[in-house]
């Protein structure tokens, strides 16, 4: 089941915390962050805790930082960390000189690991990685202390050291806090800090052969940037009294408060970058930005604006408990937006060719077309109309019901900004397929209305054969056929169909000097913008959004 996005921004429960902190004095101002693992796009989760982040910053006067956690050597980080950049600021959000990586910070790092072995609070262990694990113990069993943790303080400096030196292989020793091997909370068991890894770093190089955990690198790295506020996911919640116990022990300053929200779930889609990860791998999708993607460069490509996507993470606010978000709300604020700033135009997506018999051959006529049917400020244009010209082959009907109010043998229907024709012939080819109709205009009706005040129920779309450019136009559905594709194996729910091409599509002659991204309105059929495949002669358009609105309705039966 869905539910419905009740959190506004007015009953935020991280702005209450705030405001308690500000009003006790406990703080005088904010400071957030945004920490990216830089391992691979970025996603309409990770928006959200961008606008999270960034928009407490703003709204409380503050700052927020981005961070890149770059701690795990045995990644490829370099070629992540510009697409992140990219994406933060298109969003709209700026963290000005506050860009930092958490490499920066290992020198630091280990004097405070240092610090923690002269308390006594971290000792060198030497069980391999699977005794490790297995002293551990489980949710309901407490786990059992290793052999090495007595050693004393002074043994514990030198072989740490000696790590760091590189005198030994990778997984032969780990620096472990020395906490409580019976806690009931499994990450309190004397959770690793460092571990051996001979790599080179992209920042770093050789300069080290040890490398801290993530929840070492994170509390301290917070701290040292003076974090009020560490906003994360609820899965991190068990390391809270670790992120505070580390803080307690080594570091003299101010200490962020961590603070858990849910994350968001998308139906039909996935949001794990491992995932995504797989399906640009695969060959599934054709890259990071393929516009079926959940990632920002994704929906960026696929014509969403960062207006609406800002607006998706108001409406579905933060809150404390998981809960998955219907994709058509996303698409809703998309449509939204577009209905008010996107310019309309005139598009035949599968064209069948209508010839006004009674039309001078060779006669072309312009025609007044609104660009936007309630904004006056975006102007008019003018479109060529002549004797042929392409309609929607779903506007024609040989043997319509009753209620089909387009076009059908000895049916009337309005062109749009045009004239009133009526349809006299069908013409098919020996297979009988239908080739083209033949319709007579009354010259009377330019405009769209009839003198004698007749009433033409339909209004369809077309363009001039003659004077319209042909266009490539992608259809996107949803990525996966199941509402969860997390539950079982997602490579199993792939949508074979999420992905139509229409190659020979018509567009009205303007669309000749578009630019990548530009979006409009193909009235009556949905919202498209220009895609980056677009070259001097050849026009590639991508549907952002169908019209029907279906989060609208699912709301009206509410
Ligand atoms: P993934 O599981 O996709 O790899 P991650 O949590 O490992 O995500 P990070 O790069 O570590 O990705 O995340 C950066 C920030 O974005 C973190 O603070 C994380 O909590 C947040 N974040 C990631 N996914 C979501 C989500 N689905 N909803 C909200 N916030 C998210
Ligand atoms: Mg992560």
């Amino acid at each position: 089941m869905m539910d419905r996005p009740a959190n506004t921004e007015a009953s935020n429960f991280i702005r209450n915390i705030i405001d308690e902190d500000l009003a006790s004095g406990k703080h005088t101002g904010i400071v957030t962050r945004f920490p990216p693992e830089p391992n691979g796009y970025l996603h309409i989760g990770h928006a959200k805790s961008i606008c999270l982040n960034f928009g407490l910053a703003r709204d409380y006067g503050g700052r927020c930082h981005l961070r890149f956690d770059d701690t795990n050597p045995t990644r490829d980080y370099e070629k992540y960390m510009e697409s992140i950049m990219e994406d933060v600021k298109w969003l709209g959000f700026d963290w000005g000189e506050h860009l930092y990586y958490a490499s920066d910070y290992f020198d630091q790092l280990y004097e405070f690991a240092i610090k923690l072995i002269k308390k006594g609070k971290a000792y060198v262990c030497s069980l391999s990685p699977e005794e490790i694990r297995e002293y551990r113990g489980t949710l309901t069993e407490p786990g059992r202390e290793s052999p090495y943790r007595n050693r004393s303080i002074e043994e514990n400096l030198e072989l740490f050291e000696r790590m760091r030196k590189g005198e030994f292989a990778d997984g032969e020793h780990v620096l472990r806090a020395k906490i409580d091997m019976a806690s009931p909370n499994v990450v309190m068991r004397d959770p690793t800090l460092y571990r051996i890894r001979h790599l080179s770093h992209p920042r770093t190089g050789d300069k080290w052969c040890i490398y801290p955990m993530y929840d070492f690198t994170h509390c301290l790295s917070d701290a040292l940037e003076g974090i009020t506020h560490s906003i994360c996911t609820l899965e991190f919640e068990n390391n809270r009294p670790l992120y505070e116990w580390i803080l307690e022990e080594v570091f003299d300053g101010p200490h962020p408060q961590q603070i858990e929200f849910a994350r968001l779930n998308l139906s039909y889609t996935v949001m794990s970058k491992r995932k995504l990860l797989r399906l640009v791998e695969e060959g599934v999708v054709r890259g990071w930005d393929d516009p079926r993607m959940p990632t920002i460069a994704g929906l960026r490509r696929r014509g969403y604006t960062p207006e609406a996507i800002r607006d998706f993470c108001d409406r579905i606010g933060v809150a404390k408990a998981n809960s998955m978000v219907d994709y058509a709300l996303l698409e809703h604020c998309v449509r939204e937006d577009l209905n008010a700033r996107a310019e309309r135009t005139m598009a035949v997506l599968k064209p069948l060719k209508v010839v006004i018999t009674n039309y001078p051959e060779g006669q072309v006529e312009y025609v007044e077309a609104a660009n936007h049917p309630q904004d006056p400020s975006m102007g008019t244009r003018e479109i060529p109309f002549t004797r042929e010209i392409y309609i929607e082959q779903d506007d024609f009907m040989e043997d319509p019901p009753k209620k089909f109010y387009r076009l059908a043998p000895g049916r009337e229907v309005r062109l749009r900004f045009a004239y009133l024709i009526t349809c006299t012939d069908v013409i098919k080819d020996e297979e009988g397929n239908i080739v083209e109709v033949h319709c007579t205009y009354d010259p009377e009706t330019k405009g769209g209305s009839a003198p004698d005040g007749r009433k033409v129920k339909g209004t369809i779309h077309w363009v001039s054969a003659e004077h319209s450019i042909p266009a490539e136009v992608r259809l996107y559905d949803h990525l996966f056929t199941e509402e969860n594709p997390d539950e079982g194996d997602f490579m199993e729910y792939i949508n074979p169909k999420s992905l139509e091409v229409i190659t020979d599509a018509r567009v009205e002659p303007r669309m000749k000097s578009v630019k990548p991204l530009e979006r409009f309105q193909f009235e009556r059929v949905g919202y498209f913008c220009v895609d980056p495949d677009t070259t001097e002669d050849r026009l590639v358009f991508n549907r952002t959004v169908a019209l029907r609105d279906s989060w609208a309705k699912i709301q009206n039966k509410l």
